[in-house]
């Protein structure tokens, strides 16, 4: 549309044409976008494009014809247009301007207005008004403004040549100055906005703003005004303002967030280095953890090794000594009479203790250390019951006490250690003679869901609650006469219950001091 006023003298005559007879450019202006209005000197509405006028406006021809323009036209906007038509010369060209015209709902609406002046044959004078309709980009002018200044970020426009166009109120607070002390000054003067570090990278900008591609963003430390060191984030882009394209800086304050990463930088440092040290302190503590486990490793096996070279060493003499002794008593070696039979029978005893308590210790250590194994086999265990009541039996009549067997009604197979399931019922029907004198001793097998169950009852001296805690201690033994009267080494419970651990079974005992005392262990079935 532009193009057909270049020329105002051609443009006057043409109009001229279109009042006076021509319906031919008024199709013409009807299929335009622009908004073509003819007026008068007291700019009266001599003619208007209707269907663009009712597209941009909404108003019908009656409301516009004879009507003046001023009514349309915002109040501020008419002191700009009457500036125009006063410097106006005829033929010459005249700057464009924004106003707003009202549409029928009361709306402001923004349009660039164009005025040409021309006169018609009678010489009056005429306006012709080009006005595009500019509300769309006002809009987005409008919210790019609002976005502007309500940025938290502070936004600097430049041109191509580096010259501040514009700031918005961030820029204002952060570098704590004026709007007119950057309106118009090239950037680089400000040494707060553009410190010599970041040079190369506006240079960049410049450079890369003619082909719209910009560098990345980079961080930097501005010192401002107060000497106040802050870290920002600038980055680039290019913005249209109105006709102009812009270069749009923006400085992010990331001053906080570089504080907490300076401080997560120093705090994992530290962290790594505390770790470090920490895994050395670990690394020394488990090795010498190690050496420590190693020792004792050695000296367990040793201890094992030791034990069992040692019985064996222990048992050979004493084997010959009570080997030797009974032939001596047989009276192998001629007739001896009764203090010496005596003494040699002494000597037999002790001899036999010594057996017990070697193989006892001996057991024990193989049970600590882990080298005792279980010959498991199914077996009768009437058989074994009945072989250990044989065993005791005499001993029994002679100490005239009863000797009970109960629940062995029928043949029962148990899966055990054969060996050890006597040694355990040797061990507790012994004691149980030991510390009784009269009464009953009752042996009571008993087959449960899970569990085989042995108890082995007496009626002798009974065990105090106090001594309860020491009973199944290595070499301990109830500190009383009566016990210290008794062969014993202290060994034998704590043996014993090893072996009934060693089956997954428990051993406990309840006990009253006096009455007598009773032992129970179990052999788990599976
Ligand atoms: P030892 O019988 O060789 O002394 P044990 O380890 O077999 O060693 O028993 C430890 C101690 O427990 C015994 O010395 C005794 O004081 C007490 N004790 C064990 N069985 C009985 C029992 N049936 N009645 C009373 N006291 C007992």
């Amino acid at each position: 549309m532009n193009q057909d006023f270049k020329n105002p003298e051609r443009s006057n005559r043409i109009i001229d044409e279109i009042i006076e007879k021509t319906e031919f450019f008024k199709i013409i202006f009807e299929s335009l976008k622009d908004l073509i209005v003819i007026l008068d000197r007291d700019l009266k509405i001599l003619y208007f494009n209707s269907d663009v006028l009712k597209n941009n406006l909404n108003y019908g021809n009656k409301e516009i014809v004879g009507r003046n323009l001023r009514t349309f036209i915002y109040n501020k906007d008419i002191e700009k247009i009457n500036n125009i038509i006063n410097k106006t010369t005829s033929n010459s060209k005249h700057p464009i301007t924004e106003i707003r015209l009202k549409d029928l709902n009361q709306n402001w609406i923004w349009f660039d207005l164009k005025i040409i002046e021309m006169q018609d044959k009678k010489t009056n004078i005429l306006y012709l008004f080009i006005l595009k309709n500019i509300s769309e980009m006002k809009n987005a002018e409008e919210k790019y403004k609002n976005l502007f200044e309500s940025s938290p970020n502070a936004i600097i426009l430049l041109n191509f040549s580096g010259i501040i166009i514009d700031v918005n109120l961030t820029t204002i607070k952060l570098f704590g100055q004026k709007k007119q002390d950057f309106i118009y000054k090239p950037i680089h003067i400000f040494t707060d906005l553009y410190p010599s570090e970041i040079k190369p990278f506006f240079k960049q900008i410049f450079k890369a703003a003619f082909k719209g591609i910009f560098p990345e963003p980079i961080e930097a430390q501005l010192k401002l005004n107060n000497n106040r060191l802050i870290w920002v984030l600038i980055q680039a882009s290019l913005v249209k303002v109105r006709q102009s394209v812009l270069i749009q800086i923006i400085y992010q304050d990331i001053t906080e967030k570089k504080k907490i990463q300076l401080l997560e930088k120093k705090f994992k440092e530290q962290l790594e280095l505390e770790v470090e040290e920490r895994t050395k302190k670990l690394n020394h503590a488990l090795k010498e953890q190690k050496l420590y486990l190693d020792q004792i490793l050695r000296s367990s096996q040793f201890k094992t090794e030791f034990m069992s070279t040692m019985s064996h060493e222990l048992r050979t003499p004493l084997n010959a000594i009570i080997g030797f002794t009974e032939l001596l008593l047989e009276g192998a070696y001629g007739e001896l009479h009764s203090e010496q039979k005596e003494v040699l029978n002494d000597i037999i005893s002790s001899a036999e203790h010594q057996f017990d308590m070697i193989k006892n210790i001996l057991d024990i250590s193989k049970i600590e250390a882990g080298h005792l194994k279980l010959n498991k086999s199914t077996f009768v265990i009437n058989n074994i019951i009945n072989q250990v009541y044989s065993i005791f039996k005499p001993t029994i009549d002679k100490k005239n006490i009863q000797f009970l067997l109960h629940g062995l009604d029928k043949q029962y197979e148990i899966l055990a250690d054969p060996i050890r399931v006597k040694e355990i019922l040797l061990n507790l029907v012994s004691n149980a003679i030991k510390f009784t004198e009269k009464g009953t001793i009752d042996i009571r097998f008993k087959e449960k869901d899970k569990k085989w169950m042995f108890k082995i009852k007496d009626t002798g001296i009974g065990i105090d609650q106090k001594d309860f805690n020491i009973i199944f201690k290595e070499f301990k033994r109830v500190d009383s006469d009566y016990v210290r009267s008794k062969p014993g080494t202290g060994l034998g419970l704590s043996l014993t219950k090893r072996l009934v651990n060693l089956h997954g079974g428990v051993l406990w005992f309840k006990s009253e001091l006096g009455k007598g005392t009773t032992f129970t262990f179990t052999i788990p079935r599976n």
